[in-house]
């Protein structure tokens, strides 16, 4: 594979950006060799600045659901940049997408648009902070939920008290406001709540942990959660970022019929432009600046192209049988790649949940971030260089999930199928 020009650019990029790259996992550090710079997008497929094509599986880490340059969304962009480019001024198209999340996701009574999904779920916990009075956060050991500081906060081993940070400039006193339990383990829960319930503003959580791989809640533990915090009078934020428009038209919640206080969403709705949102309750959102005293704001939230983009988005995904036929799509994949694996003698495990699924290299199952951290990541890392090589542009890390779009074919997934298959081949056994 020729990645000259990639490369070059790559030696360029790291004089001028720190690591090469604007967000960390895209400079493959977590994998073998450099990243390959894209320079085209349409459908299912990407092209490298050397010219060499790839099936992505990544789709922009999950906004692109309709596939790249849907040809809606980008009518929608251009026609919205013909009119202007950004106003600072109220328009329509942010009123129609307001609208038509809210009527998807019924807990969602109200909602604010901001710019990426870090600034709405700190958004959403300063409101919680400011709702309650309380200033004790929740978070689970795996999820993520961008990168404030109250976030990026890792527990220690067994039982933890306070959070450590996990970053350098994390302020101390910060992170001991972030409380960290065992995702799928609602005993861990139960114990900070007997000790620190009073305090808890509210519980931050992917109902479906799409940032450590991909592992599914178990039926009881949300449900337990919901309760939980009611009891306490703590908020419950379920961070939809990923699921949210993903797994239904709505979020994760509409299917398992849980109503949280609050809700943060962004990629889709966005339709790949930076768009994030949090909403919810009407009497907890109306304490949001202007209506309220709870300061946020932003110079571009609700720009009208972002906007355009989430709206085309929405409404090419809403009464449409999309959702369906992602599930059959995704479903022939991880089926079809189970019989690969199995033949070349590999453990692995494999979590699917609608359009999105994870192929774990490990002998366990799969449902805690203990069970992830098992994983054969150095395996991983020269299984994604040979998927590379032969045209799949798998997630440059164990812990990144995959992504299936409306334009991935079945064709492309047989492809896709023998590309694993000679990959296996080429890296031989573990
Ligand atoms: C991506 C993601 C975020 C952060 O969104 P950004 O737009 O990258 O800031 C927050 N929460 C979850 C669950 C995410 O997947």
């Amino acid at each position: 594979m020729n990645t000259s020009k990639s490369d070059e650019l790559f030696s360029i990029a790291n004089k001028y950006i720190p690591g090469g790259v604007n967000s960390p996992v895209r400079a493959f550090g977590a994998v073998q060799g450099n990243p390959v710079f894209i320079n085209k997008g349409q459908g299912c497929r990407i092209w490298d600045v050397d010219g060499n094509e790839y099936i992505d599986y990544v789709c922009s880490w999950g906004p692109l659901i309709l596939g790249h340059s849907y040809p809606a969304v980008v009518e929608a962009i251009h026609e919205a940049a013909s009119k202007g480019i950004s106003y600072g001024a109220p328009c329509e198209t942010e009123v129609e997408l307001a609208r038509l999340i809210c009527e998807a996701i019924p807990s969602m009574e109200m909602v604010r648009m901001v710019n990426s999904g870090t600034e709405a779920t700190m958004s959403a916990i300063r409101l919680a902070r400011a709702y309650t009075g309380r200033q004790l956060i929740l978070k689970f050991e795996g999820c993520y939920h961008g990168h404030a500081d109250s976030f990026l906060i890792k527990a220690g081993s067994g039982m933890m008290t306070t959070g450590v940070p996990t970053s350098p400039g994390v302020p101390e006193v910060l992170a001991e406001k972030t409380l960290v339990a065992v995702y799928n383990d609602i005993s861990s829960v139960e114990q900070q709540f007997r000790r620190y319930g009073q305090d808890i503003a509210a519980v931050i959580i992917e109902p479906v942990a799409a940032n450590m791989g991909l592992v599914l809640p178990e039926p009881q533990f949300l449900k337990e959660l919901r309760r939980i915090t009611e009891l306490y009078g703590s908020l419950l934020i379920f961070d939809e970022v990923i699921t949210g428009f993903r797994t239904c038209f709505g979020g994760f919640q509409n299917l398992i019929n849980i109503r949280p206080d609050l809700t943060t969403l962004g990629k889709i709705i966005g339709g790949g432009l930076p768009v994030g949102a949090y909403g919810g309750r009407r009497d907890i959102m109306q304490m949001v600046s202007p209506s309220g005293s709870v300061y946020q704001a932003g110079t571009l939230s609700g720009n009208p192209l972002a906007m355009a983009a989430g709206l085309a988005t929405l409404k090419e995904l809403k009464n449409s049988d999309w959702y369906d036929r992602l599930e059959v799509v995704t479903y022939y994949l991880t089926n079809k790649l189970k019989p690969v694996f199995e033949e070349h003698d590999y453990l692995f495990e494999i979590n699917q949940l609608t359009s999105m699924f994870t192929v774990f290299f490990t002998e366990n199952a799969v449902n805690s971030y203990d069970h992830v951290k098992t994983s054969d990541t150095e395996f991983y890392g020269r299984f994604h260089r040979a998927l590379l090589k032969r045209g799949v542009y798998w997630p440059p890390s164990q812990f990144e999930v995959c992504f299936v779009s409306c334009a991935h074919e079945l064709e492309d997934v047989d492809i896709t199928i023998e590309a694993v298959d000679e990959a296996l081949d080429e890296v031989g056994q573990r």
